[in-house]
Parts: C-alpha cells; sequence; structure tokens
C-alpha cells in the first residue's frame, strides 16, 4: 500500500500524532518506564534473551556458572559504555539466571553514606545490588563500599566526639554490578574491587535487527526483514534507540501505510524524523557542521564546541562523541576535537586539509 501523503495545510511536524524524536529519553540512562510496562517489556530476562554482546556473553556464562558450582555469589563485575547498550538488562539478567534478588539504585540517589547502610543491611544472601552512574557515587559512600565488597562488612561509627567507636557490622553476601558510561572517572581502589570489567561494543546491525525483530513481535507490530533492516542501519548501534526508532515508525506505519513496517515505510518514517541513513540526526550534523565550519575542522576543544551549539559537555563526550568516533568522522586529540575527511564527505562539504607548517 502506498504510503499517504501530508494532509494539505498540515505542517510535517505537528502531523499525524507522530512526535518528534525526544532527545532526553534517547539518551536517558537507567530504567526506562515505556519499556518495562508489563506483557509489553522489551527488557531480555534470560541469557539466551539477550542478543549480541558475545565476548560478554561469554565471560559472564562462565563466571556464572562456577559460581553456581562452588555455591557462592557472582565475583562483583564493572559494565562500562556508552548509554542504551544493555547493562542495565544485563544487570536484570544476571540476577534472574542466578536467581537472586535484585535491588537497583544509581550514584547519585545515594546521597549520603546513610542512605548506602540502609540499602546493604536491608540486602538479602546473595543478591544483585545495581548501581548505575557509579561514577556519580559521592566520595564518603564510597569509602563504605570499600570494606562491604571485599569482606562483606561495614565500620559504622557509634556515639560522638571522644566516646565514639567503631563497630563491625557484618553484612550478606552480594554481587554489585556497577555501571558506567565514564570508567575514567573512577577512583582505582573501586575499581580494583570488580573482580569482572565488562565493556560493552555499539551493536552490529546484524544484531540490532534481531533485538528490532524481537521487539516488533513483543509489541504485535508487522514488519518485514527489510523494515527491520532499514531501522537496524539507522539506530546509532544502540538497542535503545532502536527500539525507540521502532515504535515511531510503527506510528507512521499506522497513520500513513497500513500498519505494516517495511523498507519504504521505515525510510519515510525516519526521514521525517530527521534521522538519515546512517543514524545521524539533526544534532550529529550541528556539532560536525559546526566544527567543520566554525573551527576549520578543528581542532576545538570539547567545552568551546558545548558553548557554541549550547548542549552539556557530558551528553556530547557520553553520548555524541562515541557513535562519531566509531563511524571514523571524529577523533579526539589532547588539543581538541577534528572533524575527518569521512565528515566532510557525509556531509558534502569540500575536504581541505589544513596546510602543515611552512618549512621556508
Ligand atoms: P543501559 O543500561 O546500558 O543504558 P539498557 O539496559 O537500559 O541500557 O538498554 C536499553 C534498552 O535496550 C533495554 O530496555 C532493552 O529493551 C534493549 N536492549 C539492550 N540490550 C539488549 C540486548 N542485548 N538484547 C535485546 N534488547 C536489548
Amino acid at each position: 500500500m502506498p504510503i499517504k501523503s501530508t494532509n494539505p495545510g498540515v505542517s510535517d511536524s505537528g502531523d499525524a500524532g507522530i512526535p518528534p524524536l525526544d532527545r532526553n529519553r534517547l539518551i536517558g540512562g537507567g530504567f526506562d518506564p515505556d519499556d518495562d510496562s508489563g506483557e509489553y517489556s522489551l527488557r531480555p530476562k534470560r541469557l539466551t534473551e539477550y542478543i549480541g554482546q558475545r565476548k560478554i556473553k561469554e565471560n559472564l556464562g562462565i563466571a556464572m556458572a562456577a559460581a553456581k558450582l562452588r555455591s557462592e555469589s557472582l565475583d562483583h563485575l564493572l559494565l562500562h559504555g556508552p548509554p542504551g547498550l544493555g547493562k542495565t538488562s544485563l544487570a536484570n539478567v544476571i540476577s534472574n539466571e542466578m536467581g537472586a534478588n535484585l535491588r537497583a539504585t544509581s550514584g547519585p540517589a545515594i546521597e549520603r553514606p546513610g542512605d548506602l547502610v540502609a540499602i546493604l543491611t536491608n540486602l538479602d544472601e546473595n543478591a544483585v545490588l545495581f548501581i548505575d552512574e557509579i561514577h556519580r557515587l559521592n566520595k564518603l559512600a564510597e569509602e563504605f563500599l570499600y570494606p562491604a565488597m571485599e569482606d562483606f562488612e561495614m565500620d559504622v561509627v557509634i556515639g560522638r566526639g571522644p566516646s565514639a567507636r567503631t563497630v563491625k557490622v557484618p553484612l550478606p553476601r552480594f554481587t554489585l554490578i556497577g555501571a558506567t558510561t565514564r570508567p575514567g572517572l573512577l577512583a582505582n581502589p573501586l575499581r580494583d574491587r570488580f573482580g569482572l570489567q565488562m565493556n560493552f561494543e555499539f551493536y552490529t546491525p546484524a544484531d540490532l535487527q534481531q533485538i528490532i525483530t524481537r521487539s516488533a513481535e513483543i509489541l504485535k507490530v508487522p514488519i518485514d526483514t527489510a523494515g527491520a533492516a532499514e531501522i537496524s542501519r539507522r539506530a546509532r548501534g544502540t538497542p535503545r534507540i532502536a527500539n525507540r526508532l521502532l515504535k515511531r515508525v510503527r506510528d507512521f506505519a499506522q497513520v500513513r501505510a497500513d500498519g505494516e513496517i517495511t523498507q519504504e515505510v521505515a525510510d519515510a518514517a525516519l526521514k521525517l524524523q530527521g534521522v538519515d541513513e546512517i543514524g545521524l540526526d539533526e544534532f550529529d550534523r550541528r556539532f560536525l557542521m559546526t566544527l567543520i565550519e566554525k573551527f576549520d575542522g578543528g581542532p576545538a576543544g570539547v567545552e568551546t564546541i558545548a558553548a557554541t551549539l549550547q548542549e552539556e559537555r557530558d551528553t556530547i563526550e557520553d553520548v555524541y562523541e562515541p557513535y562519531l568516533m566509531m563511524l571514523g568522522f571524529l577523533n579526539r586529540t589532547p588539543r581538541g576535537r577534528i572533524a575527518t575527511r569521512g565528515a566532510y564527505e557525509h556531509l558534502g562539504v569540500p575536504y581541505r586539509p589544513k596546510e602543515g607548517p611552512s618549512l621556508f
């Protein structure tokens, strides 16, 4: 069935009830409210449903089987990588596979060491404690974690002034799973206490296609192979974005076509959302264009670029740059960011390599 054209007199952006891509929801970490909604939850629950990241799954499979053989809790685990790649989902999978209770919190939510004491003392034996954005944990709480992770005990100060004394409070054995987009910001003593450390990589289009097909099945959206492939190529190697794009394309398919997602429908829907054929959106293009036009291709400091674009430096570094670097469009150098020839070519701007220092 052909795609219906826009109603005359109604602008594209406000038409057909298709909301534009919501940047905050795309990049937000942690639990996804619309992802965990009852029977339509897209979050994988078992290791077999967890697609891609083969190296992580293999190492984890061995560590979990060994821990089960020894009837022990799994070693503490640090997961690092850009947002939306499945760190929270993996924590869920691990707790399910280990038959352990999961307690989830985040670095910024633990304001005082007291918050952490309350969480740790209430854990069940062998529970999994998931701390998202662990690099944002406050220093005092972090130091509290060291003995808890290492010896499963806590030093609690009782009383005040000269009569104050420290008592050791035993804790249940637990597995801490820390997730971070910034492993470099973690203090060494904390990082060293994680027995297992895993780095998440961007997903291949083939893996994303599988994730999209699975999600479409759960959401009961008809989709053909070419439709799933089209979305997968434009999802920035990120399952969260793949699922979000799928939902936007589903809206489009229902309103402007006959409900089925084909390549033609996916292409038209994503064009309308400003997502290009390799997954760059308006912000990515503005970022590269600014670097090329205002800073002559770079090097330019990230603070300066962030100020020019009126965007948070952290968002630029955590969310946008990793994918642009993976595509080979951007280099991070000690002197600043540099746009590569690939970026110029993708944007259709003639490449003008900087002249080297003159010898004369
Ligand atoms: P992170 O914690 O790294 O920000 P999430 O675990 O919240 O990422 O993942 C975002 C969403 O993407 C999940 O809710 C899930 O629907 C989907 N997802 C992530 N990884 C996978 C995977 N390996 N297989 C299937 N779906 C996945």
